[in-house]
C-alpha cells in the first residue's frame, strides 16, 4: 500500500455511493458505443454498387454474413490501392481486421441466389466465399438489460417513497413494524400536569397509574392487580391527549404514542402484526406506556356494520389487540393509555374488566375550569388591562379546552392584525363570535329587501325568545353576514345536564320564531330559515323518539347507544308506529309554530321597532333589546 493511501489527506472527503454514479455509468454504457461505432463505423453500400464495382472486378476477398442481416464486405488487400477505395484508405482509425464495406441484405436466402447469378460466369478460384457469424453487440445486450434496469430503478424509487429512504418504519421491508413514536426518558416531554387545567380527578386518577408503574410493589404487596388499561373518553378538545402528554413528562418512563389510525393501512395482516410488535417493543422497555389516540380507529364493535362496511383487517387489529391486553400480565409493568371520543361504538371486549378496565371521563369544563384554562393559555398573550378572566370564562359556555385556546389565538392575531400593543377584552369577544358563528362578511351583498327579511327574522327570533321562560338569555342580535348565515341571535347558553321537555318546547317555539316574523310581517315565507327548521325537526324527532316526551307515544326510546341498529336497514319500530312518531312531531312542531306566531301578534309594535333598529344600525346589544322588549320577564310564560 502506498504512502498516500494509508494517509488519506484530511481534505479528502469519504467517497460515498451515489445512485446517480449508476445512471452515468449506463448513459455511458450506451452512448459511448454507439459514438465510437459511428467513428470506425464500414461505409455501406448498395448492391448495385457492390456488384459493378467489387464483385464483378474481383476485389473481394470475403464476404461474412452477420445476424442473417448485414453483409460484411472484405476487399483484397492487393486492390487497396486502387483509386475508388481512396475513402477508406484515408480513414487511420480504421482497425486493419475489421471490414471494409457492409451491406444490408433482405435475407441470406436471396443474398446468395443474388450472388450465384452474379457470380454465374466465375471461374471456380474467383468465387468469393460466404461465411456466417452471430454476434451479439453490446447495444443489442443494452436494449434489453436497460429497460429492467430502469424497470428496477423504479422499483427502488417506489419504496423509497413508501419507507422513507428504505430504513424508516413505514419501508416495505417494516410494514409489520410499529409505527409508534417513543418518547424516552432522555426525549423529556415537555408537557406537564401544570399545562393541564381544570380535570382535577382525572389528574388524580392519571397521576395513581404513574405511581403503579414506580412503585408496584406498594400494590401487589397487598394482592392488589395492577390495571392494565385506561380509557380517556370525553368529546374532541376536552384535553385527552394533552392530558396523556403530561403523563408522558411526569411519569418518566418510556412512553409510546400512536393513533389509532396507524395500525390500518392497505395490507392484510400489517394491523395485527404492528400491535405485536408494539407490545414486544412496549415489553423490552418496561416499566413503560403506550397511548393510543382515537382508538375508535381500530376499536369499534366487531361485526356491527354493514356486511358492505365490514372490515376484516380492522378486525383482526383488534382481535391481536384484546390478545396483546389479555397476554401480558398485571405485573408486566406495561399500562395501555387509550383516548376516544366515540366510547359508545367501542367493542364491549375491549371495555371489560382486565382490558381497559379504568375509564377516566373528560367533559366538557365548567365555568371555573374554563377560567383555569383561560390563565393557561393567556400566558403567552399580552393582554391589556381590561380583559376580564371569569367574564372571559363565563362567556364560553360550551366550549372545550381546544376551543379555548383557539379563541386566544384568534384575539392575538384579531389585535395583531390592528396593529395594537395588546389584547383587549373587544378582541376577545370578537375572536368568540368568529368561533361561534364563522367570519364576518360585511362586504357581502345583499339587496335592500333581502336586508328587510333578515332583519324581520332575526327580530322575531329575538322577540319569541325574549318572553319565553325556558329559553337561554338573548345577548345580542344581529344580521351582518356571517360565515354561511345573514344574521344571528346570540344567545348565553346555560350549562345543563338535563334538558326539560319546557325547555325544550320554549326552544322549538324560539327557533321557529324567524319564520313566524316573516310570515306575520310579509305573509311570504323564504328559503331564509333552513338551518332553523333543520334543527328544530331534528330535535322534535330526538324528543319524540329518543327521549320519551311525547305524551301520545309515551315513554320509548329508539336511541341506540350499542350501534346495533346500525346494522339494520329499516327502522327499529313498525311502520304504524313510524307513522304515528310522524304525526305527533308534525304536531308538536305546527303548534309551536302557532305559538310563535301569536307571540308575534302581541308584540308586534317591539317586532317593528327592533327591525327598525336592526336596519339602521345591524347590530343589537343587550341594552337596545331591554330599552325595545323591557325587562326579560323570567317566570312566565304569556301564551
Ligand atoms: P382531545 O381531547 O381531542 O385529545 P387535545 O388534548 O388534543 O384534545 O386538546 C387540544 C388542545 O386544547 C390542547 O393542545 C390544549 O391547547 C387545549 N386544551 C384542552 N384541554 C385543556 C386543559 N384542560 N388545559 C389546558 N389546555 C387544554
Amino acid at each position: 500500500m502506498s504512502q498516500e493511501n494509508k494517509k488519506p489527506s484530511s481534505s479528502k472527503r469519504p467517497i460515498r455511493f451515489n445512485p446517480f454514479w449508476l445512471y452515468a455509468i449506463l448513459l455511458v454504457f450506451i452512448f459511448v458505443p454507439s459514438l465510437f461505432g459511428s467513428f470506425f463505423s464500414t461505409p455501406d453500400i448498395s448492391w448495385l454498387s457492390f456488384k459493378t464495382t467489387m464483385l464483378d472486378t474481383h476485389d473481394v476477398e470475403k464476404i461474412v454474413i452477420i445476424n442473417k442481416e448485414t453483409a460484411e464486405i472484405y476487399i483484397k488487400t492487393d486492390r487497396l490501392a486502387d483509386s475508388k477505395y481512396e475513402q477508406i484508405n484515408k480513414s487511420k482509425l480504421r482497425i486493419s481486421s475489421a471490414p471494409h464495406y457492409s451491406l444490408r441484405i433482405g435475407s441470406p436466402e436471396s443474398f446468395e441466389h443474388k450472388m450465384e447469378l452474379a457470380q454465374e460466369h466465375f471461374k471456380e478460384d474467383e468465387l468469393v466465399e460466404v461465411f456466417y457469424e452471430n454476434r451479439t453487440s453490446i447495444v443489442n445486450l443494452l436494449s434489453w438489460v436497460f429497460p429492467i434496469l430502469l424497470l428496477l430503478f423504479f422499483w427502488m424509487m417506489l419504496f423509497k417513497r413508501t419507507g422513507k429512504g428504505g430504513v424508516g418504519p413505514g419501508s416495505i421491508l417494516n410494514f409489520g413494524k410499529s409505527t409508534a413514536k417513543l418518547a424516552s426518558r432522555d426525549v423529556k416531554s415537555k408537557v406537564t400536569f401544570k399545562d393541564v387545567a381544570g380535570l382535577e380527578e382525572a389528574k388524580i386518577e392519571i397521576m395513581e397509574i404513574v405511581d403503579f408503574l414506580k412503585h408496584p410493589e406498594t400494590y401487589t404487596k397487598l394482592g392488589a392487580k395492577i390495571p392494565k388499561g385506561v380509557m380517556l373518553v370525553g368529546p374532541p378538545g376536552t384535553g385527552k391527549t394533552l392530558l396523556a402528554r403530561a403523563v408522558a413528562g411526569e411519569a418518566q418512563v418510556p412512553f409510546f404514542s400512536l393513533s389509532g389510525s396507524e395500525f390500518v393501512e392497505m395490507f392484510v395482516g400489517v394491523g395485527a402484526s404492528r400491535v405485536r410488535d408494539l407490545f414486544k417493543q412496549a415489553k423490552e422497555k418496561a416499566p413503560s406506556i403506550i397511548f393510543i389516540d382515537e382508538i375508535d380507529a381500530i376499536g369499534r364493535a366487531r361485526g356491527k356494520v354493514n356486511a358492505v362496511h365490514s372490515n376484516d383487517e380492522r378486525e383482526n387489529t383488534l382481535n391481536q389487540l384484546l390478545t396483546e391486553l389479555d397476554g401480558f400480565g398485571t405485573n408486566t409493568g406495561v399500562i395501555v393509555l387509550s383516548a376516544t371520543n366515540r366510547a359508545d361504538i367501542l367493542d364491549k371486549a375491549l371495555l371489560r374488566p382486565g382490558r381497559f378496565d379504568r375509564h377516566i371521563y373528560l367533559e366538557l369544563p365548567t365555568k371555573q375550569e374554563r377560567e383555569a384554562i383561560f390563565k393557561v393559555h393567556l400566558k403567552p398573550v399580552i393582554k391589556g388591562n381590561d380583559v376580564d378572566v371569569p367574564l372571559l370564562a363565563s362567556l364560553t359556555p360550551g366550549f372545550s379546552g381546544a376551543d379555548i385556546a383557539n379563541m386566544c389565538n384568534e384575539a392575538a392575531l384579531i389585535a395583531a392584525r390592528k396593529a395594537r400593543k395588546h389584547v383587549t377584552q373587544d378582541n376577545f369577544m370578537q375572536a368568540r363570535d368568529r368561533i361561534v358563528g364563522g367570519l364576518e362578511r360585511k362586504g357581502k351583498l345583499i339587496s335592500p329587501k333581502e336586508k328587510k327579511i333578515v332583519a324581520y327574522h332575526e327580530a322575531g327570533h329575538a322577540v319569541v325568545s325574549w318572553y319565553l321562560d325556558n329559553v337561554e338569555s338573548l345577548v345580542k342580535v344581529s344580521i351582518i353576514p356571517r360565515g354561511k348565515s345573514l344574521g344571528a341571535a346570540w344567545y348565553l347558553p346555560e350549562e345543563h345536564q338535563i334538558i326539560t321537555k319546557p325547555q325544550f318546547t320554549d326552544r322549538i317555539c324560539a327557533a321557529l320564531g324567524g319564520r313566524a316574523a316573516e310570515e306575520v310581517v310579509f305573509d311570504e315565507i323564504s328559503s331564509g330559515a333552513l338551518d332553523d327548521l333543520e334543527k328544530v325537526t331534528k330535535q322534535a324527532y330526538s324528543m319524540v323518539a329518543y327521549y320519551g316526551l311525547d305524551k301520545e307515544i309515551g315513554p320509548l326510546s329508539f336511541y341506540d347507544s350499542t350501534g346495533e341498529n346500525e346494522r339494520l336497514l329499516g327502522k327499529p319500530y313498525s311502520e304504524y308506529l313510524g307513522k304515528r312518531i310522524d304525526e305527533e312531531v308534525i304536531e308538536l312542531i305546527t303548534s309551536e309554530y302557532e305559538r310563535a306566531k301569536t307571540l308575534l301578534g302581541i308584540y308586534r309594535s317591539q317586532l317593528e321597532e327592533l327591525a327598525q333598529l336592526l336596519l339602521k344600525q345591524e347590530v343589537a346589544d343587550e341594552k337596545d333589546l331591554e330599552r325595545i322588549l323591557g325587562k326579560r320577564p323570567n317566570n312566565t310564560v304569556p301564551v
